[in-house]
Order: structure tokens, then sequence, then C-alpha cells
């Protein structure tokens, strides 16, 4: 029998003890002076049974982990015809490079890159006024993760605002391409706030309960999505959740997930569970190093990664 129990407070007490924690990203002020001594982790299992290691309650800035969240209302609303707009391949490339674009005609290889996101935004926008959607976006996520404590940390999404002249250069490339069809400031605000949602491991964990489940949202017994597209949405984690990492992290981890600047990672064990981990230091992929360092550990000790054949219970 596995037990998760432990095996998360080892990993727990490994990550606090670990000496290479890379560094916090500089490029988004308040991001930059996060204690990189933080580490935190939460798994909640199929049945709702919570384990929790370190700084599990501490929120910290979800970033680019909130374009999963986006992809699902953006879907939700729109179903396969965002498709033409966004790609569903991996980039190869920076979460913020420019160079595919150019080629491809303002069409972004996925929705996980920033390029990508930009878009998703601006699908989401179509009627709808940046300030509205930003507290739609506000209450799914609350709704996912049962928990009204969730919130924007606007000192973050100014910042982005004030720094963030690649993503401005990608959404006036994009609109150039007629890939935009809102003014590319209103598109940026929704994408800036979105990323600076602020949630805990243990509510990230929470808000992503409904991809281990095929789409239901276990408070209710509803679907967020169907079952459908919560198995593409975790193919997509898989394959482009981790940028130009995402190939080292499926060999490594083997599980659906997304990664954020601000050190936090989202990984589902389908049928299993949903997990978080969080710690600011980055590798030079911009993904959590301590972040991927536990996730590696956790599925291999408790045998979740995708591509284990199935052993029998009790054979471990
Ligand atoms: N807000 C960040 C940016 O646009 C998100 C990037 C990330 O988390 N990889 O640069």
């Amino acid at each position: 029998m596995v037990d998760l129990a432990a095996i998360v407070a080892d990993i727990g007490a490994e990550m606090a003890a670990a000496p290479e924690r890379g560094v916090p990203a500089q490029y988004i002020p308040p991001l930059a002076c996060v204690d990189p001594a933080r580490f935190g982790m939460a798994v909640i299992e199929a049945d709702g049974t919570c384990h929790l290691a370190g700084d599990a309650d501490m929120p910290f800035s979800i970033q680019s982990i909130s374009k999963v969240f986006a992809l699902t209302m953006a879907l939700g609303r729109e179903g396969d015809r965002i498709w033409s707009r966004v790609g569903r391949e991996p980039s190869g490339s920076a979460f913020n490079s420019i160079v595919q674009l150019e080629t491809e005609h303002g069409i972004p290889r996925n929705p996980f890159i920033n390029a990508g996101a930009i878009v998703v935004s601006d699908i989401l926008l179509a009627r709808h006024e940046p300030r509205e959607l930003i507290g739609e976006m506000l209450r799914f996520i609350r709704t996912l993760a049962g928990d009204e404590d969730i919130f924007i940390d606007e000192a973050v999404a100014r910042a982005e605002q004030q720094t963030g002249f690649r993503n401005f250069a990608l959404a006036n490339y994009m609109k150039a391409f007629g890939n935009l069809q809102n003014d590319p400031a209103r598109a940026l605000g929704v994408y800036f706030h979105q990323c600076s949602l602020a949630l805990s491991c243990r509510q990230l964990a929470m808000a992503g309960r409904f991809l281990m489940r095929g789409g239901v949202n276990p408070e209710t017994g509803f679907n967020i999505v169907s079952a459908e597209r919560a198995r593409r949405i975790n193919a997509l984690m898989l394959t482009c959740g981790h940028y130009d990492g995402s190939g080292e992290f499926a060999f490594r981890v083997g599980l659906p997930g997304k990664s954020g600047v601000g050190g936090g990672i989202l990984a589902i064990a389908p049928g299993k569970a949903s997990v978080a981990v969080w710690s600011p230091g980055l590798d030079a992929k911009g993904n959590s190093q301590l972040g991927k360092l536990a996730l590696e550990r956790l599925a291999a000790r408790a045998g979740w990664s995708i591509f284990d054949a199935p052993v029998a219970e009790g054979a471990r």
C-alpha cells in the first residue's frame, strides 16, 4: 500500500533542506522579492483526502497556471471554435517568445504560451467589459476551489502592466495579423489580472480537482467541462504546460502539469489526485526548480506517472 501521508511529509522535509533552489522571477518586481526558502505542497486525492506539506496555505501568484482556467472557460463558452485562433502543438520555445508568430501568421502554437493565452483573453472578452470578465474569472476559480478567500493581487497586476513590454509586443503583433479582436491593451488588462490571481497550494489543488475527475466538479456533481474536454486539457498540459521544458517534465514526472513564473505547478494524476506545489526559485526555462523535483519524487513514489503500467493493488 502506498502511504501518501508519509510520502508527502518526506518530500516536504527533503525540499526544506534542498540546496539548489533556483532564482525567483526577476522581471516582475513583486515576484523578485519572494523568499526562495518557501516550499509548499498540497495533494488532494479522488476521495477528497488532503495531504499538506510546508507552506501549503500561503497564497502565491499563480501566473501562467491561470491559463488552464482561462482555457477551460473559453472552451465552455466558445467550444472548438477557439482552435481556429490558437494551436495545440508544443512550441519548443520560451513562454514569451515571438519568433514563431511571424511565420505562423499570428496564430500562437498553443494556449499555454503567453501569445496563446492573450488570444484566449481576447476570445473571452467578446461581448464583455474587461472588469466584468476579470470578476467572472475570479468567481469561476473561487467556485472550482470552493473557497471565497481567493483574490487578485492588484500590486502584481500593476507591475505586469508597467513592465510587460514583451506581452505588449506579442499582442500588437497578433493584432497586426488580425488575430485579436479587441484593443491589445484591453486583452492584456484581462491577461495581467488572471496571472495575478493569488492562491495557496491547497486552494490551487482544490481548483484542479475537476481535471482528475473527468471534468466533474466534486462539490456539485455537475460537469465544469465534458470528460472529453477535461482529457484534452490534460493532454495540452502534458505536451505544452512547461513551454520548452515540457518534454523534460513528461520524462521526469509523467503527469499533465502547468507551471507559472510565481513558482507554482498544478499537476493532475487522472483519477487519482490533484496536486499543487510551490517554490519561487525557477530554472532557466521559468519552471519551479523544487516544484519539478517534488513532483518527480511524488509521481515515482506513488506510482502515478501516466506512463506507469498498472500494478495490481498490494503488489507494489
Ligand atoms: N504573467 C507572466 C508573463 O506574462 C506569466 C508567464 C509565466 O508564468 N510563465 O510573463
